[in-house]
């Protein structure tokens, strides 16, 4: 995860942007992507794809032509989106285009302005204190060209054709646990499944935060069917926070369940958020109306309060670097999400090949109560429940047997052709 966030914290990823690209260009060297292109101007539902947005440069420069503040420096100094300009102004008028983080004035604000055609600078306050002088030289040297929008995605191939989307969005300049760290999860995750053939198929896309997922979703509307569900990762690393699950729109899909199962048994304290209440990303998209696919969202954040727009500290500034990033929550994240999707893959549709109870003892099926009552007890409450067209999963939420122990004994019963198990259709 390092080594990843190492090569791309500090570039300009903008929505279209080269940066953009070349982050795409180095995912592909863990794993291969599949690139999606949607060029500037289609219109993708209700929106339409933005242009490139090009930089080569910017800086303000004080009377005696000292450079105060550079993009060099930081992509954070420019307010992205910014239109180009080159021109000698007062004080006053450049301080109008200047912002700083009222909560963190030691780190640079993310400001960002795509469809409002105007530009900006962002700088710590002591930057914006040593602004002193009569007129400022300011340049950015910008401009917007036809580009495309670009997805990546990755596919690690399943026996069914329907699939689990997760997401993370590589997009926010200079930024690490909003966006890019998710997508280093998702790598670690793909490589560590890489070689194996789970059921349903998985697909890892890596985009722009909401146009990429809208983009996506217009194209290939005919076939969102074999979307069974998502789930957005973002904000893994956030030190000392706890993780949050927020539901899909649907909050008692399988997938909501199986995520909650999952974080509940980790004895740690949990989050949960109402789903387009909490962080609402790409996962609300998903869950919109006429989309409606099951999406979750899993973070380490704090809802959205009005007036605070903080989801963690340091949020939206210089400060979401990879020092103020914390590897071992963001390694947790990952164990985590690597248990609910193979739950999820796992699961399996029951149908019954047998009437009323199953005489165990014949199948080498029969546990010793006296010696394991736990176990024995859990089997026969799996029994008791076991009908037609419940899934693994759903019987060990309701018999309150854990998971694992539920599909071993499942699995067991299939080869003792008690029971049918067919691919869930749902989640
Ligand atoms: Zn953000």
């Amino acid at each position: 995860m390092r080594e990843f966030l190492n090569k791309t914290a500090d570039l300009n990823r903008s929505i279209v942007s080269d940066d953009f690209e070349k982050t795409l260009e180095i995912i592909n060297k863990r794993i291969p992507l599949k690139i999606f292109s949607y060029p500037s101007g289609k219109l993708c539902f209700d929106w339409e794809i933005p242009k490139k947005w090009v930089i080569r440069g910017a800086y303000i420069k004080d009377e005696s032509g000292k450079k105060i503040v550079d993009f060099k420096d930081s992509p954070l100094h420019v307010v992205t989106g910014s239109l180009p300009i080159n021109k000698r102004m007062s004080r006053e008028e450049l301080l109008k285009k200047v912002y700083v983080s009222e909560k963190y004035p030691e780190t640079i604000p993310y400001v960002f302005k795509f469809y409002e055609l105007d530009w900006g600078f962002c700088m710590t306050k002591k930057q914006k204190d040593s602004l002193k002088g009569n007129f400022f030289d300011v340049a950015i040297d910008s401009e917007y060209v036809n580009g495309n929008l670009l997805v990546g995605e990755h596919i690690i191939k399943g026996e069914s054709d329907k699939s689990i989307v997760l997401l993370s969005h590589i997009d926010h300049p200079g930024q690490v646990n909003d966006g890019l760290a998710g997508a280093a999860v998702m790598i670690r995750l793909a490589e560590m499944l890489k070689g194996t053939k789970p059921a349903l198929t998985l697909r890892f896309q890596f985009l722009s935060e909401r146009i990429g997922s809208i983009a996506y979703l217009s194209q290939h509307y005919k076939q969102k069917d074999k979307i069974l569900g998502g789930i957005f990762c973002e904000m893994p690393g956030t030190p000392k926070y706890p993780m949050v699950l927020q539901y899909s729109r649907n909050k008692s899909a399988r997938l909501d369940r199986a995520a909650k199962y999952v974080l509940e048994k980790t004895g740690k304290k949990i989050g949960f958020g109402e789903c387009f209440r909490h962080v609402a990303n790409d996962d609300a998209f998903y869950n919109s109306p006429g989309v409606d696919i099951p999406c979750i969202s899993l973070s380490r954040s704090k809802p959205l309060v009005e007036g605070d727009w903080y989801h963690f500290p340091y949020y939206h500034t210089s400060g979401d670097n990879i020092k103020n990033f914390d590897f071992k929550q963001a390694e947790e994240y990952l164990e985590i999400l690597k248990e609910i999707i193979s739950i999820i893959d796992k699961d399996r549709i029951i149908t019954r090949n047998y009437v009323g109870v199953p005489h165990l003892s014949r199948h080498k099926l029969w546990i010793d109560w006296r010696l394991f009552p736990k176990s024995s007890r859990g089997i026969y409450r799996l029994l008791e429940e076991l009908d037609n067209g419940v899934s693994i999963f759903d019987l060990s939420e309701k018999c309150g047997v854990d998971f694992e122990e539920a599909y071993e004994f499942i699995k067991k019963m299939e080869k003792s052709k008690l029971v049918k198990l067919s691919l869930i259709k749902s989640i």
